[in-house]
């Protein structure tokens, strides 16, 4: 009888539940405890008891335009030493790729306990929460929803109990082949809530097969009574998961854990990141390296596409269960535009030298002459930089950063939204009155953001806006655990570049071109997804997952030349973002 225990905001007494077996796909555990116990419920997708989240769902900022990240995974393989604390850290390093909930997952060795709850880190943690959670090896998530919507449910990690094997797990992207996976598994809609909840199912269900074709000798008349000795020896979950893995298609950085082992694994196409770091007696892997150094790990390696890494008493193995001809190194080239943190470290480079190179190469690409080079906060300024050192204009700073506004604030009111960039930036007038500015910023999606933000600094006094962008035009909507929202809503896959540039009301507008972002990573033959810009998608994406998504909808504006002053793009028409799940 697994005894996991999964607890919401604050853990609460742990019950053993009376919850047999997984009985295969769809089944979940059978005989779980429902019961209400004064705002405690039994989930009965998972073992144990949980409490009814306090915090409720943080809204999305309706005024943040930035493409939107998936996940972030932590796992730490350390005896002796304090797990969940370390994970804490690591999972607060990895806080800007999901604000929306976060939890970790911990063993002692013969229980695995998970806490999560809707929320920032520092939100569903405390010293209190931390203190109880003492083991060997702890896995955790921060998560941004995409498939599957933003619910205490679908909060990381994802627990399963089989038979005496209990396991976790947290997920990094987006499968793409979600739907078919679950009808060939004969599950009944709404069995499982995310993809991430699929390849749980999955594995339990594996786990399942294989207890019961593994007929104890003595069983009585061939019966399929668990082999005792294969369930309790751990490795279960290693050939359940590598048996798993080949049916999944899209983007997976994976991280599962068990009583006694963390395994890492990334997709064939390593359209996320997963890297490995090793500390004083233990492993740790992360989304990102700055969560290795955070609790003082030195960076070893970047799991490789394709690869499955496990961890546990005997060191690192490494595994490879996908098939050669599905290899095809495709990591998300945003992750160097905007996503990773800046001291990320990517296909061996450094991803805030590729930011100010993105500057320089766009100061070569698309000069102007201007009297001040400034960024827009945060992933703006270094490409500021380079763009500033490159074309020898002075860099200077014309926004004020409010750093108390975090990603997920509530916007209090529709009137209140157009103040909603204010909120965050504000103009440095005396930087700004009278000068020809080049403002250099990450991407654009819908423009909202850009265009309140010309408006306000030409309320500020400048003379000319120059815009520049270190990322191409967005035409396409991303498949693979990026939320950039329907094509519909993406103004380049609807304007030109000239009428962007009026929609906007910018003097003059450039993007990166695919091939100087590329170079400006340090490393173009490594192999990049840019599907987004291009359409060229490294994993194909079913029809099913394409319809209403990659076609324009009949609404979106033609006979373009005109100022988009209403339909579509009409900033009070914008749909509000916080309903929209991205593929
Ligand atoms: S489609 Fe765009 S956002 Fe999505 S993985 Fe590819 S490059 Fe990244």
């Amino acid at each position: 009888m697994a005894s996991g225990a999964v607890t919401g905001r604050e853990p609460v007494a742990t019950v053993s539940v009376e919850d047999g077996d997984v009985g295969g796909p769809g089944m979940g555990p059978k005989g779980a405890r429902l019961a209400g116990i004064g705002g405690i419920h039994v989930c009965p997708c998972d073992n144990g008891i949980v409490r009814e989240p306090l915090g409720g769902v943080p809204h999305r900022d309706p005024d943040d335009d930035s493409p939107k990240e998936a996940c972030g995974v932590f796992g730490v393989y350390a005896p002796g030493q304090p797990v969940a604390h370390m994970t804490y850290l690591g999972l607060y390093a990895l806080q800007h790729r999901g604000q929306e909930s976060a939890g970790m997952a911990v063993s002692d060795g013969d229980q695995v306990t998970v806490v999560k709850d809707m929320g920032l880190v520092s939100h569903v943690f405390d010293e209190r929460t931390l203190a109880p959670l003492t083991g060997d090896l702890a896995i955790g998530h921060t998560r941004y929803s995409t498939t599957g919507s933003s619910t205490w449910r679908n909060a990381q990690p994802v627990y399963r109990g089989v038979g005496d094997t209990q396991f976790a797990l947290g997920h990094n992207g987006n499968l793409v082949n979600t739907a078919e996976l679950a009808r060939e598994a004969g599950m009944l809609d709404g069995t499982v809530a995310s993809d991430s909840d699929l390849v749980a199912e999955l594995v339990a269900a594996e786990l399942d097969r294989a207890a019961s074709v593994s007929v104890h000798p003595s069983a009585p008349s061939g019966g399929h009574a668990a082999d005792p000795t294969l369930m309790g020896r751990g490795a279960t979950l290693d050939a359940a998961v590598a048996a798993v893995l080949p049916r999944l298609e899209g983007a997976f950085s994976l991280v599962f854990m068990d009583e006694h082992r963390i395994i890492g694994v990334r997709d064939p196409n390593g359209l996320r990141p997963l890297c490995l770091g090793r500390l004083e007696g233990g492993w740790v892997m992360a989304s990102e390296s700055p969560a290795l150094d955070v609790v003082g790990a030195h960076f070893v390696r970047e799991v490789e596409p394709g690869e499955m890494v496990i961890i546990d008493e005997s060191g690192v193995t490494s595994r490879r269960p996908f098939p050669e001809d599905r290899l095809n190194p495709s990591l998300c080239i945003f992750e160097f535009v905007y996503f990773a943190r800046p001291d990320t470290r990517l296909y061996g480079q450094s991803v805030h030298h590729a930011r100010v190179r993105q500057g320089e190469l766009l100061a070569e690409q698309a000069p102007v002459e201007a009297d001040m080079v400034m960024g827009v906060p945060e992933s703006g300024l270094p490409a500021a930089e380079g763009y500033a050192r490159a074309s020898g204009i002075p860099y200077g700073q014309g926004l004020v950063k409010n750093r108390y506004i975090g990603r997920t604030f509530i916007a209090p009111s529709q009137e209140m939204r157009a103040l909603g960039v204010r909120m965050k930036l504000n103009p440095l007038r005396e930087n700004l009155t009278g000068k020809r500015v080049v403002v250099v910023d990450d991407s654009v999606v819908r423009g909202t953001t850009q265009k309140q933000l010309v408006k306000m600094l030409r309320e500020a006094g400048v003379a000319e806006v120059h815009l520049r962008l270190t990322s191409p035009p967005i035409k396409w909507s991303c498949f693979y655990g990026i939320d950039t929202g329907r094509r519909s809503e993406l103004l380049a896959a609807n304007l030109t570049v000239e009428e962007i540039r009026d929609y906007l009301d910018v003097d003059t507008l450039a993007f990166i071109t695919l091939d100087r972002l590329v170079a400006s990573t340090g490393a173009p033959g490594a192999g990049f997804c840019a599907a987004c810009f291009t359409g060229e998608y490294p994993v194909p994406v079913p029809v099913s997952l394409s319809k209403g998504v990659l076609e324009a909808t009949p609404e979106a504006p033609s006979g373009i030349g005109a100022p988009v002053t209403s339909g579509l793009f009409a900033p009070a028409m914008l749909p509000a973002d916080d309903a929209r799940q991205g593929g």
